[in-house]
Protein backbone atom coordinates (compact mmCIF):
# COMPACT_ATOMS: atom_id res chain seq x y z
CA UNK A 1 0.00 0.00 0.00
CA UNK A 2 1.20 3.46 -0.95
CA UNK A 3 1.76 5.87 1.98
CA UNK A 4 -0.43 9.16 0.19
CA UNK A 5 0.99 11.54 3.12
CA UNK A 6 5.11 10.71 2.22
CA UNK A 7 4.29 11.73 -1.75
CA UNK A 8 5.09 15.05 -3.54
CA UNK A 9 2.57 16.32 -5.81
CA UNK A 10 4.49 15.23 -8.81
CA UNK A 11 4.79 11.51 -6.78
CA UNK A 12 0.95 11.85 -7.43
CA UNK A 13 0.45 13.57 -10.10
CA UNK A 14 2.63 9.91 -11.55
CA UNK A 15 0.15 8.04 -9.85
CA UNK A 16 -2.75 8.72 -11.01
CA UNK A 17 -1.44 9.26 -14.97
CA UNK A 18 -0.60 5.48 -14.30
CA UNK A 19 -4.15 4.84 -13.63
CA UNK A 20 -5.25 6.65 -16.91
CA UNK A 21 -6.92 9.45 -14.79
CA UNK A 22 -7.08 12.91 -15.89
CA UNK A 23 -4.17 14.98 -14.26
CA UNK A 24 -6.78 17.60 -12.45
CA UNK A 25 -7.24 14.34 -10.36
CA UNK A 26 -3.99 14.57 -8.37
CA UNK A 27 -4.59 18.53 -7.63
CA UNK A 28 -7.98 17.41 -6.60
CA UNK A 29 -6.66 14.66 -3.88
CA UNK A 30 -3.48 16.77 -3.39
CA UNK A 31 -5.72 19.74 -1.72
CA UNK A 32 -7.79 17.71 0.36
CA UNK A 33 -4.86 15.23 1.05
CA UNK A 34 -3.55 18.70 2.36
CA UNK A 35 -6.70 19.83 4.84
CA UNK A 36 -5.82 16.98 6.77
CA UNK A 37 -8.31 14.45 6.06
CA UNK A 38 -8.03 10.55 6.72
CA UNK A 39 -10.00 8.97 4.70
CA UNK A 40 -11.07 8.73 0.75
CA UNK A 41 -14.35 8.99 1.70
CA UNK A 42 -13.94 12.69 2.47
CA UNK A 43 -13.21 13.62 -0.86
CA UNK A 44 -16.36 14.66 -1.65
CA UNK A 45 -15.20 15.82 -5.34
CA UNK A 46 -14.03 12.68 -6.48
CA UNK A 47 -16.74 9.81 -7.82
CA UNK A 48 -17.27 6.92 -5.33
CA UNK A 49 -15.98 4.59 -7.61
CA UNK A 50 -12.46 6.49 -7.88
CA UNK A 51 -12.21 7.01 -4.07
CA UNK A 52 -12.71 3.22 -3.79
CA UNK A 53 -9.84 2.54 -6.51
CA UNK A 54 -7.65 4.75 -4.35
CA UNK A 55 -8.23 3.12 -1.85
CA UNK A 56 -7.20 0.18 -2.66
CA UNK A 57 -4.20 1.16 -3.44
CA UNK A 58 -2.94 4.01 -1.24
CA UNK A 59 -4.16 4.37 2.58
CA UNK A 60 -4.02 8.38 4.11
CA UNK A 61 -4.16 7.85 8.35
CA UNK A 62 -1.04 7.01 9.59
CA UNK A 63 -1.15 8.85 12.81
CA UNK A 64 -3.40 9.79 15.89
CA UNK A 65 -3.52 11.12 18.87
CA UNK A 66 -3.79 9.18 21.99
CA UNK A 67 -3.67 11.82 24.08
CA UNK A 68 -2.65 15.59 24.42
CA UNK A 69 -1.68 17.04 27.90
CA UNK A 70 -2.12 21.39 27.69
CA UNK A 71 0.96 23.18 30.25
CA UNK A 72 -0.57 26.57 31.75
CA UNK A 73 1.02 28.74 29.67
CA UNK A 74 -0.35 26.77 26.24
CA UNK A 75 2.28 24.14 25.54
CA UNK A 76 0.82 21.26 24.06
CA UNK A 77 2.34 17.97 24.39
CA UNK A 78 0.55 15.07 22.10
CA UNK A 79 1.16 11.30 22.15
CA UNK A 80 0.31 9.93 19.26
CA UNK A 81 -0.18 6.08 17.81
CA UNK A 82 1.34 5.08 14.39
CA UNK A 83 -0.50 2.16 12.40
CA UNK A 84 1.91 -0.32 13.33
CA UNK A 85 0.74 0.92 17.78
CA UNK A 86 4.00 2.59 18.01
CA UNK A 87 4.42 5.47 20.13
CA UNK A 88 5.59 9.61 19.49
CA UNK A 89 5.36 12.73 20.78
CA UNK A 90 5.03 15.82 19.22
CA UNK A 91 5.29 19.45 20.80
CA UNK A 92 3.19 22.88 20.27
CA UNK A 93 4.70 26.00 21.90
CA UNK A 94 2.59 29.60 21.31
CA UNK A 95 4.88 32.47 20.69
CA UNK A 96 4.05 35.47 20.06
CA UNK A 97 5.07 35.23 16.73
CA UNK A 98 2.97 31.91 16.30
CA UNK A 99 2.34 28.49 16.52
CA UNK A 100 5.73 26.53 16.59
CA UNK A 101 5.32 22.70 16.38
CA UNK A 102 8.05 20.28 17.51
CA UNK A 103 7.93 16.77 15.73
CA UNK A 104 9.72 13.47 16.03
CA UNK A 105 11.47 12.09 13.78
CA UNK A 106 12.35 8.30 14.59
CA UNK A 107 10.71 5.95 17.05
CA UNK A 108 12.97 5.83 20.04
CA UNK A 109 16.76 7.38 18.76
CA UNK A 110 20.13 5.27 18.44
CA UNK A 111 22.53 8.49 19.57
CA UNK A 112 22.14 7.85 23.72
CA UNK A 113 22.57 11.28 25.15
CA UNK A 114 22.93 10.54 28.96
CA UNK A 115 20.17 13.66 29.85
CA UNK A 116 17.76 12.51 27.11
CA UNK A 117 14.56 10.32 27.47
CA UNK A 118 14.70 9.35 24.11
CA UNK A 119 16.81 7.01 23.65
CA UNK A 120 15.98 5.10 26.99
CA UNK A 121 14.10 2.43 25.63
CA UNK A 122 16.43 2.21 22.05
CA UNK A 123 15.57 2.61 18.71
CA UNK A 124 12.87 0.95 16.72
CA UNK A 125 12.45 3.05 13.17
CA UNK A 126 12.89 5.56 11.04
CA UNK A 127 9.92 8.05 10.57
CA UNK A 128 8.34 8.55 6.99
CA UNK A 129 7.77 11.73 5.39
CA UNK A 130 4.46 10.99 6.11
CA UNK A 131 4.36 10.27 9.78
CA UNK A 132 5.99 13.57 10.15
CA UNK A 133 3.54 15.44 8.03
CA UNK A 134 1.16 13.28 9.95
CA UNK A 135 2.20 15.76 13.56
CA UNK A 136 1.97 18.82 11.68
CA UNK A 137 -1.75 17.96 10.53
CA UNK A 138 -2.77 16.66 13.76
CA UNK A 139 -1.96 19.61 15.57
CA UNK A 140 -3.59 21.65 13.29
CA UNK A 141 -6.82 20.09 13.60
CA UNK A 142 -6.64 19.17 17.29
CA UNK A 143 -6.60 22.83 17.76
CA UNK A 144 -7.83 24.40 14.59
CA UNK A 145 -4.51 26.72 14.59
CA UNK A 146 -2.33 27.10 11.53
CA UNK A 147 1.73 26.13 12.13
CA UNK A 148 3.60 28.82 11.23
CA UNK A 149 7.34 26.99 12.52
CA UNK A 150 8.29 23.56 12.28
CA UNK A 151 11.07 22.48 14.50
CA UNK A 152 12.67 18.81 13.89
CA UNK A 153 13.64 18.46 17.50
CA UNK A 154 11.32 15.80 18.63
CA UNK A 155 12.24 12.22 19.44
CA UNK A 156 15.24 11.13 17.61
CA UNK A 157 17.91 12.28 15.33
CA UNK A 158 16.85 13.70 12.15
CA UNK A 159 20.13 13.40 10.35
CA UNK A 160 20.20 10.00 10.99
CA UNK A 161 17.27 9.61 9.05
CA UNK A 162 18.37 11.79 5.99
CA UNK A 163 16.14 10.85 3.24
CA UNK A 164 12.95 11.18 4.78
CA UNK A 165 13.22 14.27 6.64
CA UNK A 166 14.23 15.75 3.18
CA UNK A 167 11.30 14.63 1.43
CA UNK A 168 9.30 16.22 4.23
CA UNK A 169 10.85 19.21 3.85
CA UNK A 170 9.92 19.04 0.18
CA UNK A 171 6.43 18.29 0.58
CA UNK A 172 5.85 20.71 3.55
CA UNK A 173 7.33 23.69 0.91
CA UNK A 174 5.14 22.73 -1.82
CA UNK A 175 2.46 25.24 -3.02
CA UNK A 176 -1.20 24.13 -2.82
CA UNK A 177 0.06 22.33 0.65
CA UNK A 178 1.42 23.39 4.31
CA UNK A 179 3.24 25.90 2.06
CA UNK A 180 6.02 26.91 4.69
CA UNK A 181 9.03 28.37 3.69
CA UNK A 182 12.40 26.38 4.85
CA UNK A 183 13.16 29.53 6.95
CA UNK A 184 10.70 28.08 9.06
CA UNK A 185 11.99 25.06 9.59
CA UNK A 186 14.64 24.05 12.26
CA UNK A 187 16.77 21.00 12.17
CA UNK A 188 18.34 19.81 15.34
CA UNK A 189 21.23 17.33 15.26
CA UNK A 190 23.52 15.50 17.70
CA UNK A 191 26.18 16.62 15.49
CA UNK A 192 26.47 14.16 12.86
CA UNK A 193 29.80 15.75 10.98
CA UNK A 194 29.31 13.97 7.44
CA UNK A 195 25.80 14.52 7.53
CA UNK A 196 26.17 18.21 8.00
CA UNK A 197 28.30 18.74 5.04
CA UNK A 198 25.77 16.54 2.72
CA UNK A 199 23.20 19.25 4.28
CA UNK A 200 25.34 22.38 2.94
CA UNK A 201 25.95 21.74 0.21
CA UNK A 202 22.15 21.23 -0.35
CA UNK A 203 22.11 25.35 0.38
CA UNK A 204 18.84 24.83 2.09
CA UNK A 205 17.37 28.41 4.09
CA UNK A 206 16.55 26.41 7.14
CA UNK A 207 18.13 26.53 10.49
CA UNK A 208 20.29 23.95 11.48
CA UNK A 209 20.79 23.55 14.85
CA UNK A 210 23.47 22.27 16.67
CA UNK A 211 23.43 20.34 20.46
CA UNK A 212 26.99 21.21 21.23
CA UNK A 213 26.29 20.74 25.43
CA UNK A 214 30.38 20.81 26.35
CA UNK A 215 33.45 23.07 24.66
CA UNK A 216 35.66 19.90 25.74
CA UNK A 217 36.13 16.88 23.72
CA UNK A 218 36.06 14.40 26.89
CA UNK A 219 33.10 15.68 28.47
CA UNK A 220 31.06 15.79 25.24
CA UNK A 221 31.89 11.98 24.77
CA UNK A 222 30.53 11.67 28.36
CA UNK A 223 27.30 13.42 27.57
CA UNK A 224 26.73 12.40 23.86
CA UNK A 225 28.28 8.98 23.35
CA UNK A 226 28.14 10.20 19.03
CA UNK A 227 30.98 12.37 19.97
CA UNK A 228 33.35 10.02 19.83
CA UNK A 229 33.00 9.47 16.26
CA UNK A 230 32.27 13.46 15.74
CA UNK A 231 35.17 15.07 17.78
CA UNK A 232 34.29 19.01 18.67
CA UNK A 233 37.58 20.48 16.12
CA UNK A 234 35.66 18.39 13.15
CA UNK A 235 32.08 20.00 14.11
CA UNK A 236 33.47 23.43 14.14
CA UNK A 237 34.81 22.89 10.59
CA UNK A 238 31.28 21.79 9.39
CA UNK A 239 29.55 24.47 11.26
CA UNK A 240 32.19 26.39 9.28
CA UNK A 241 31.81 24.85 6.16
CA UNK A 242 27.58 25.01 6.40
CA UNK A 243 27.89 28.72 7.21
CA UNK A 244 29.89 29.35 4.07
CA UNK A 245 27.40 27.11 2.07
CA UNK A 246 24.15 28.30 3.43
CA UNK A 247 25.26 32.02 4.34
CA UNK A 248 22.70 30.70 7.45
CA UNK A 249 23.22 31.45 11.05
CA UNK A 250 23.41 28.38 12.86
CA UNK A 251 22.19 27.85 16.50
CA UNK A 252 23.95 26.35 19.68
CA UNK A 253 22.31 24.28 21.63
CA UNK A 254 23.67 24.32 25.16
CA UNK A 255 21.93 21.73 27.76
CA UNK A 256 22.96 23.61 31.31
CA UNK A 257 23.76 20.77 34.21
CA UNK A 258 24.11 22.54 37.21
CA UNK A 259 28.02 22.27 38.14
CA UNK A 260 28.80 19.99 35.60
CA UNK A 261 29.09 22.10 32.10
CA UNK A 262 28.07 25.94 33.65
CA UNK A 263 31.18 26.82 35.20
CA UNK A 264 32.93 30.33 34.32
CA UNK A 265 35.30 28.61 32.46
CA UNK A 266 33.45 26.96 30.41
CA UNK A 267 31.41 29.84 29.54
CA UNK A 268 34.92 31.18 28.57
CA UNK A 269 35.99 27.66 26.29
CA UNK A 270 32.70 27.89 24.62
CA UNK A 271 33.52 32.13 23.81
CA UNK A 272 37.42 30.91 22.38
CA UNK A 273 35.82 28.17 20.75
CA UNK A 274 32.39 29.47 18.77
CA UNK A 275 33.55 33.31 18.74
CA UNK A 276 33.58 35.51 15.42
CA UNK A 277 31.41 32.95 13.90
CA UNK A 278 27.67 33.30 12.10
CA UNK A 279 25.86 31.85 15.53
CA UNK A 280 23.38 32.47 17.99
CA UNK A 281 23.74 30.20 21.48
CA UNK A 282 20.82 29.17 22.88
CA UNK A 283 20.99 27.90 26.22
CA UNK A 284 18.52 25.07 27.93
CA UNK A 285 18.49 25.06 31.36
CA UNK A 286 18.61 20.93 31.27
CA UNK A 287 14.87 19.26 32.00
CA UNK A 288 14.82 16.84 35.03
CA UNK A 289 14.34 13.47 33.88
CA UNK A 290 13.41 10.73 35.93
CA UNK A 291 16.17 8.58 37.30
CA UNK A 292 18.63 10.96 36.23
CA UNK A 293 21.32 12.31 38.38
CA UNK A 294 21.33 15.90 36.97
CA UNK A 295 19.50 18.70 37.87
CA UNK A 296 19.50 22.16 35.84
CA UNK A 297 21.30 24.97 36.58
CA UNK A 298 20.19 27.27 38.79
CA UNK A 299 19.09 31.17 37.70
CA UNK A 300 22.38 32.98 38.63
CA UNK A 301 24.70 30.62 37.25
CA UNK A 302 22.57 30.58 34.03
CA UNK A 303 22.66 34.26 34.33
CA UNK A 304 26.52 34.78 34.20
CA UNK A 305 26.72 32.38 31.83
CA UNK A 306 25.09 34.32 29.41
CA UNK A 307 26.79 37.39 30.69
CA UNK A 308 29.90 35.74 29.50
CA UNK A 309 29.29 34.66 26.03
CA UNK A 310 27.08 37.92 25.88
CA UNK A 311 29.71 40.90 26.84
CA UNK A 312 33.27 38.84 26.98
CA UNK A 313 32.95 36.89 23.73
CA UNK A 314 30.33 39.35 22.02
CA UNK A 315 28.35 35.98 20.78
CA UNK A 316 24.52 36.57 21.03
CA UNK A 317 23.13 33.73 24.02
CA UNK A 318 19.66 33.30 24.78
CA UNK A 319 17.98 31.23 27.30
CA UNK A 320 15.51 29.17 26.13
CA UNK A 321 11.82 29.64 27.60
CA UNK A 322 11.36 25.79 29.69
CA UNK A 323 7.93 25.54 28.16
CA UNK A 324 6.00 22.55 29.49
CA UNK A 325 7.81 20.93 31.78
CA UNK A 326 5.19 20.31 34.43
CA UNK A 327 3.41 18.33 31.28
CA UNK A 328 7.33 16.53 30.79
CA UNK A 329 8.09 17.87 27.40
CA UNK A 330 11.27 16.94 27.06
CA UNK A 331 12.15 14.64 24.24
CA UNK A 332 10.97 11.36 24.74
CA UNK A 333 10.00 11.74 28.76
CA UNK A 334 6.12 11.07 28.01
CA UNK A 335 6.52 8.69 26.22
CA UNK A 336 8.37 6.15 28.02
CA UNK A 337 5.48 7.01 30.79
CA UNK A 338 3.31 5.50 28.16
CA UNK A 339 5.37 2.50 27.69
CA UNK A 340 5.71 2.21 31.24
N1 LIG B 1 18.63 14.48 18.10
C1 LIG B 1 18.53 15.89 17.89
C2 LIG B 1 17.14 16.45 18.09
C3 LIG B 1 16.34 15.98 19.26
S1 LIG B 1 16.79 16.54 20.86
C4 LIG B 1 19.56 16.62 18.71
O1 LIG B 1 20.28 15.99 19.46
O2 LIG B 1 19.70 17.83 18.57
C5 LIG B 1 16.43 18.26 20.86
C6 LIG B 1 17.26 19.05 21.84
O3 LIG B 1 16.83 18.79 23.20
C7 LIG B 1 18.73 18.72 21.79
O4 LIG B 1 19.50 19.89 21.89
C8 LIG B 1 18.89 17.85 23.01
O5 LIG B 1 20.23 17.80 23.41
C9 LIG B 1 17.96 18.52 23.99
N2 LIG B 1 17.57 17.73 25.15
C10 LIG B 1 17.47 16.41 25.26
N3 LIG B 1 17.11 16.05 26.52
C11 LIG B 1 16.99 17.20 27.21
C12 LIG B 1 16.67 17.50 28.55
N4 LIG B 1 16.40 16.54 29.45
N5 LIG B 1 16.65 18.80 28.92
C13 LIG B 1 16.92 19.78 28.02
N6 LIG B 1 17.23 19.55 26.74
C14 LIG B 1 17.28 18.28 26.33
Amino acid sequence: MIELRALEYSDILAIINSLGEESYRAFQIYKWLHRGIDSFDEMTDLSKNFRNKLSKLAYIKNIEVLDHLTSTEGTVKFISLLNDNNLIESVLMRYKYGNSLCISTQVGCKMKCIFCASGLKGYIRNLTAGEMLGQVFLAQKTLNKRIANIVLMGIGEPLDNFEAVLKFINIIKEKGGIKLSERNITISTCGIIDKIKTLADLQLKITLAISLHSPLQEERENLMPIAKNNPINKLIEAIDYYIMQTKRRVTIEYGLIDNLNDSHKHAQLLGKLLKGRLIHINVIPINPVENFKFSPSNANRIHSFINTLNSKYNIKTTVRRTLGQEIKASCGQLRNNYIK
